[in-house]
């Protein structure tokens, strides 16, 4: 199908067809479709923006695809850098925003490159056609150009009905395609979330079936799709697709297990990841905060689990939840090098978000330390979230705001023109700040061996 596709003609919307407006993309994207359209290039505003700006909703992003060669765009932009080793990719700057342009690229050659499982390795730094390029996207929706030149759309792949159908479907056979790139089907559960659309049911059949390849993928690219699963207002409907077909059990082996082992855990994880995407409705989440309201039900149960064990011991629940939260999240963290600021933040917050439940006192140097420790704004917005969770609970939430307004570092930094105000003490930044010097040795630990003791002893 894929391939027949491929000689079929675009379908090209003209301009009043269409609710796509200039007035709505990017001035500067603008501009660099202008010029490149003034030398005479193809240029066209390409991938999720313009299927963004046709659902009337903002892009993150403005991708533009030219036939221009990548020397040949920073021959005619000053403000140009070509980055990228395989496929040249321009980027265009203009102060902190980049719009990233890119000569299109041929789809792979089926005959050439079929390896010995059927599957096709592509080889991404050829250049290629218009059409050529649409085919290598990876989903429907996300194949649609916008001509700069006639303000017409061009539709090579079908993503317009996918669109008005709300349907993610990938650009051929999605069996090959997912096994191509396995992080596809993170995107694909990803993009169904966000913008409300459903899976195909070929696609959906696909991922069943190859879900065991995100272990071919790059840990790296895991570790950042895993972060963007976190869909502002939309969390629980990507996790929720992503256990149903099979992909979390792939991605967070030990979450998806314990799961599965009852309903009511199910349950508990949907409600919790209700709770964030209610908050998600009134302000911008942080990864860290998504990351505790997903694993809070395990940490919770494994807490009370640590504690049942240790009866009779006196201990100190918050202290038990962040040994649990630990222990829970440690393993994953290790394996995806999860960036540390963001675990470490949301192992506080399993561990902290209950001291909201008590009424902070300004003449407390405790409560005023706590107000004015860097993870606060993500510990207070940890406890809004589980404010939603627990609603039986009698949350303080709004005078320790009070209390932070009055007494934090804002109403400090007022005071007293030299203060800084602090920072995530888990984030890379803070760890910079810190003294270097060495160690001291804890006590009862072995002394450390010089080189020349572990140097291996020759005969
Ligand atoms: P978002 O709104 O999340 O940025 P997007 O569609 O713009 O969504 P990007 O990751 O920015 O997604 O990628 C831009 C475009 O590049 C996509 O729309 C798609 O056409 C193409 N693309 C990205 N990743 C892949 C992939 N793994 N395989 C094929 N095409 C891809
Ligand atoms: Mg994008």
């Amino acid at each position: 199908m894929f391939f027949l596709r491929k000689r079929n003609k675009a379908k090209i919307i003209p301009r009043a067809e269409h609710c796509l407006s200039r007035r709505d993309i990017d001035p500067d994207a603008l501009k660099v479709l202008y010029r490149l359209a003034s030398l005479n290039y193809d240029a066209y505003l390409v991938g999720g923006s313009v299927r963004d700006l046709l659902l009337g909703r903002a892009p993150k992003d403005f991708d533009i695809g030219t036939d221009a060669r990548p020397n040949e765009i920073r021959h005619n932009f000053k403000n140009c850098f070509l980055v990228g080793k395989r496929f040249r990719l321009a980027h265009i700057v203009f102060g902190k925003k980049v719009i990233e342009t890119a000569t299109f690229r041929k789809a792979p050659n089926p005959n050439a490159v079929q390896d010995e499982h059927g599957l096709y390795q592509s080889e991404d730094n050829t250049f290629g056609t218009p059409q050529e390029d649409a085919l290598r996207r990876d989903f429907t929706v996300n194949g649609l150009f916008y001509d700069i030149k006639t303000f017409s759309i061009i539709d090579y792949v079908g993503g317009l009905k996918d669109l008005q159908d709300k349907c993610i479907r990938s650009i051929g056979d999605p069996c090959i395609r997912f096994r191509e790139d396995p992080v596809r089907m993170m995107r694909a559960v990803r993009f169904a979330a966000k913008l409300g659309f459903d899976i195909c049911p070929n696609d959906i059949k696909a991922m069943k079936k190859f879900a065991h390849e995100l272990a071919n993928a790059s840990i790296s690219r895991i570790c950042e799709e895993i972060q963007r699963l976190f869909v502002h207002g939309a969390t629980e409907r990507s996790i929720r697709l992503a256990y149903e077909y099979g992909l979390l059990d792939n991605l967070l082996p030990s979450l998806a297990k314990w799961m599965h082992e009852s309903k009511e855990r199910e349950a508990k994880v949907w409600a919790s990841l209700n709770a964030l995407d209610t908050l998600a409705q009134t302000q911008e989440v942080s990864n860290a905060v998504a990351f505790a309201m997903l694993f809070q039900p395990f940490v919770a149960e494994t807490a009370e689990t640590i504690r049942a064990k240790n009866a009779g011991k006196r201990s100190n629940l918050n202290h038990l939840r962040r040994i649990a939260a630990e222990r829970v999240l440690t393993p994953i963290v290790k394996y995806y090098r999860f960036p540390r600021a963001l675990w470490m933040t949301a192992v506080d917050i399993l561990e902290l978000s209950d001291r909201f439940t008590n009424r902070p006192e300004a003449t407390s140097s405790r409560d005023v330390r706590f107000i004015n420790h860097g993870l606060f704004p993500e510990i207070l917005q940890g406890a809004e979230a589980f404010k939603h969770l627990f609603p039986n609970l009698s949350w303080q939430i709004d005078a320790w705001k009070r209390l932070y307004r009055s007494a934090g570092p804002a109403a400090r930094h007022e005071a007293d023109g030299d203060f800084v105000p602090p920072v995530n003490p888990h984030s890379r930044k803070a760890r910079r700040r810190r003294p270097r010097g060495r160690r001291k040795p804890r006590a009862g630990a072995p002394a450390k061996q010089t080189a020349e003791a572990s140097a291996p002893t020759q005969g």
